[in-house]
């Protein structure tokens, strides 16, 4: 029996080797020297908003660790958390229905999820803003915007379930900015696209305060700051092909992409956040908790918008009510983005069929090269279980541009076709377990094995917004020792000073205001949700007269 990596004696705090053994692997990529570290403590896989978070976080708790990233594309983080490939939504529940899906029987609407995903996101705007301020992650404006965020709704019944989530949620210190209007020209003056050529009828939104994040750009401003620290080494162009447990270590198989070279490494530790590709790893260590696991890719596509004068006009992600025809997938938005270094209209994601588990390095088999015996069972009950699922997956991947604008007119009631072109975004794998008889649950899940030697992330949403917190629960459960000293716990609170608080307790209203200040200035994020460019002072529950 493997002994637990928490139980190594000093594994991960020993005095690392010189480091001029380290050698040169390959070139710069994006602007980050590659090499190839001797010993590692830790290797991780994968360079994307995961693994770049875990790795920063175990080198900032302790300095003294070597770290190896390897990353099987010449770029880094350009899967998943590429700025293109999510909707960079900063998710904390403000605007985002499928948090608060459905009405107790007493008629409210529970916010417990809401609440939770707001505290995971502050967490998360804590150690950025943290990075931010030690010079780890460069200028702020680079990767997050205060952006509002809205939820729109019309018809009756929406209205009145919106109403209701606000007054639920407006009682809780996290959502105290958070308004509500059912006056026209004030979501007009919101959001002045999502009301023009509107026909008349019930309407309702709320604003609150809101991010958009280049999670792509962060991690690899987290990979530079890596790639510069003693003992620690990124390569590109290197796949990791193999886990096997071995001498109570992992030994990695890595090849060389371009030319085939065949290279092996060693650490006692692995954190494997590689996306659409973690199954696959995950199947070649033989561990028996991985017996049964499978996964569902889904694709996902945008509209964008090129034209300036449009998006000049649109300040906010706007969110609606979730479409019966798909509850499991929420609803799309229509997005301001900053993307390449210019402000950019998204609507989406629309989302699509597909085989394939990673969008840039994946192929057509990764699908059915991901049956095992094993997961047989599993995988013929999910395909049952979700036909519905996989013909929505289907119908809206063969959606028509025409289709597609007239979906984006449910927010957007004047869009014009020429003025939108249609691109692809990431692909999230969900996964599938045995114990969850065919059901595909879309959230994030961290396994790791009996011995804790190990850590791979399945699933994607909420994903990059709260990869700081698993970063967090990944510590705490397989490396708990780092958090165990007082110095460990004091480096952990420069990181994210609240980790070991509850801020929803209303005890902790004023620690929240506090932090949550501390880290908007930190990040430059001026969260003035009223202050969307050319309007009004906002009115809050229009009738009541208030105003700010
Ligand atoms: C359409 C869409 C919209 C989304 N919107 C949001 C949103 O608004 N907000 C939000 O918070 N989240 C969103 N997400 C989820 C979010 O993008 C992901 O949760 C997050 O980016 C996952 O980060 P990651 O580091 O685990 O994976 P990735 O960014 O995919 O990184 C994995 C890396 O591992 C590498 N890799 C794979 N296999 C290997 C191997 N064998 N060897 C070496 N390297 C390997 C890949 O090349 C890749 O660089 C969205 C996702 C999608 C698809």
């Amino acid at each position: 029996m493997n002994p637990r990596i928490a139980d190594l004696p000093d594994a991960m705090f020993r005095e690392p080797a010189d480091a001029s053994s380290t050698r040169p692997a390959g070139a710069e990529s994006s602007g980050v020297v590659t090499r190839m570290i001797d010993a590692p403590d830790v290797v991780i896989v994968g360079s994307g908003i995961m693994s770049s978070t875990v790795a920063v976080m175990l080198k900032r708790l302790d300095p003294r660790l070597r770290i190896q990233m390897v990353e099987v594309a010449h770029e880094l983080a350009r899967e998943a958390s590429d700025g293109w490939n999510n909707a960079g939504t900063g998710h904390a529940g403000v605007c985002e229905m499928s948090y608060t899906p459905s009405r107790d029987s007493d008629g409210r609407v529970p916010i417990g999820r809401a609440l939770r995903i707001f505290e995971q996101f502050e967490h998360s705007k804590q150690f950025w803003g943290a990075m931010a301020a030690t010079g780890v992650v460069g200028e702020p404006a680079d990767f997050i915007h205060a952006v509002p965020h809205l939820c729109f709704v019309k018809g009756a019944d929406d209205v009145d379930f919106l109403q209701a989530r606000h007054a639920a949620m407006k009682e809780h210190h996290f959502f105290r900015d958070m308004h509500l209007t059912m006056g026209p020209a004030v979501i007009h003056n919101w959001a002045p696209l999502v009301m023009e050529g509107r026909a008349p009828g019930p309407a309702a939104a709320t604003v609150g305060e809101g991010t958009e994040v280049n999670f792509g750009r962060l991690a690899r401003r987290l990979c530079n700051w890596l790639a510069q620290q003693e003992h620690c080494g990124i390569v590109t162009g290197w796949k990791v092909t193999r886990l096997h447990r071995g001498d109570g270590q992992w030994q990695l198989e890595l090849r060389c992409v371009s030319k085939g070279e065949v290279r092996e490494q060693r650490a006692r530790f692995v954190f494997v956040g590689a996306g659409g590709g973690s199954l696959a790893l995950l199947q070649s260590t033989g561990l028996a908790e991985v017996a049964g696991l499978g996964g569902f890719p889904i694709g996902g596509q945008w509209l964008v918008c090129d034209e300036p004068s449009i998006c000049a006009r649109h300040q906010a992600k706007v969110y609606g009510a979730t479409p019966p025809s798909s509850p499991s997938l929420g609803s799309g938005h229509l997005d301001v983005r900053h993307l390449d270094g210019r402000k950019q209209l998204l609507f989406g994601p629309f989302a699509s069929w597909t085989t394939r588990f990673l969008k840039h390095s994946g192929s057509w088999t990764d699908l059915p090269g991901s049956i095992r015996l094993n997961n047989l069972t599993a995988m013929l009950q999910t395909a049952v279980h979700n036909r519905s699922l996989v013909r929505y997956l289907v119908t809206q991947g063969l959606q028509s541009i025409e289709d597609r604008v007239q979906a984006l007119r449910e927010y957007y009631p004047e869009a014009r076709v020429e003025h939108w072109r249609l691109v692809q975004a990431g692909i999230r794998v969900q996964a599938i377990k045995r114990a969850d008889r065919g059901a595909v649950y879309f959230g994030t899940e961290v396994f790791s094995p009996a011995d804790r030697s190990l850590a791979a992330l399945l699933g994607a949403s909420p994903g990059a917004s709260v990869s700081v917190n698993i970063a967090l629960e990944v510590i705490r459960t397989c490396l708990p020792h780092l958090l165990s000293s007082s110095e460990g716990r004091n480096r952990m609170k420069e990181m994210i000073p609240t980790f070991d608080e509850d801020l929803t307790q209303p005890g902790n209203a004023a620690l929240f205001e506090r932090t949550s200040r501390e880290a908007a200035e930190r990040l430059r994020l001026d969260f003035l949700p009223h202050r969307v460019p050319d309007q009004r002072p906002v009115v809050t529950c229009e009738g009541s007269g208030a105003s700010r």
